[in-house]
């Protein structure tokens, strides 16, 4: 009995400490991660405009204010505080379709997001290289450009959507002065803040790791985005390695609320030992 007693508070505190270091309500910064918005049906990386307006409404209903990389760096760098109940909405690859279907949402619902472009991808009457692309068809710069005017920043997502964790030390320094390079060439505003491709940077040598995050600094970025389906706290630890959220088109609408809370990894692994 005396065993049983101590085995069930033993588990209680472990659930409590977990979700006191996971949850968003305990200090932490959702950062949701999207892909493709579609009209018709959702994937894994495509969430639907239908699933969209039940999440912004209820992200506006529940009183969360949405929050651009500039605040995360004001807020990071200069210790500004950030509205009550944060939460950050991340794009990336820059697909025409966010210009199209999640654009407008952005306005009707005052929502702030943040688009990680893939700079050779982006369409400009230079570049005709990318259509067709296999990945899907990207926004044109004028495009880039109208939304950066009010609810948009952007930021970078490589040059051709290479891994990082494939790519030489030199090969990434090259991917970085390209990216920079041609956002300036089309005119678009961009944020000093980078996405990691393929969501994480898998690099086992610590020692690459270290010298990745001083290529990114010296080229000027100063926050780097993984996916990791983790809360990280505020300010961030690591601001070259700052946690996302990935919110598949696939979730049921329960799903993306515990993404907000920042309990989406816990859910995963307990249906994974459930199957
Ligand atoms: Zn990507």
């Amino acid at each position: 009995m005396v065993y049983l007693i101590v085995t069930g508070l033993i588990v209680l505190l472990v659930v409590a400490f977990l979700l006191f270091k996971m949850g968003s309500a305990f200090g932490g910064l959702p950062v949701l991660n999207y892909h493709k918005i579609s009209t018709d049906k959702p994937d894994f990386l495509t969430v639907s405009t239908h699933q969209l307006r039940r999440q912004f409404a209820y992200l506006n209903k529940k009183g969360y204010t949405t929050i651009f990389l500039s605040e995360l760096l004001a807020h990071v760098e200069q210790k500004k505080p950030l509205p009550a109940r944060p939460v950050m909405i991340t794009v990336d690859d820059g697909y025409r379709d966010n210009y199209n279907n999640l654009y407008p949402l952005l306005k009707e619902y005052d929502i702030k997001a943040n688009i990680f472009l893939v700079a050779g991808f982006i369409r400009s009457p230079d570049n005709k290289q990318v259509a067709p692309n296999p990945m899907g068809e990207f926004m044109f710069a004028e495009e880039a450009i109208e939304m950066s005017k009010d609810q948009v920043q952007f930021g970078w997502h490589t040059y051709m959507h290479e891994s990082y964790s494939s790519l030489s030390l030199p090969e990434i320094e090259a991917d970085l002065i390209k990216t920079k390079t041609r956002l300036q060439e089309l005119g678009i505003p961009v944020q000093p803040c980078h996405a990691y491709t393929f969501g994480a940077y898998n690099q086992q040598k610590e020692e690459k790791k270290l010298a990745m995050f001083q290529l990114l600094q010296q080229h000027g970025i100063r926050l780097a985005f993984r996916v990791s389906n983790w809360v990280d706290k505020i300010p961030v630890e690591n601001r070259f390695f700052v946690s996302r959220i990935h919110v598949s088109g696939l979730f049921p609408f329960w799903k993306f609320k515990v993404c907000v809370w920042g309990y989406i990894k816990i859910f995963n692994r307990f249906e994974k030992m459930l199957k």
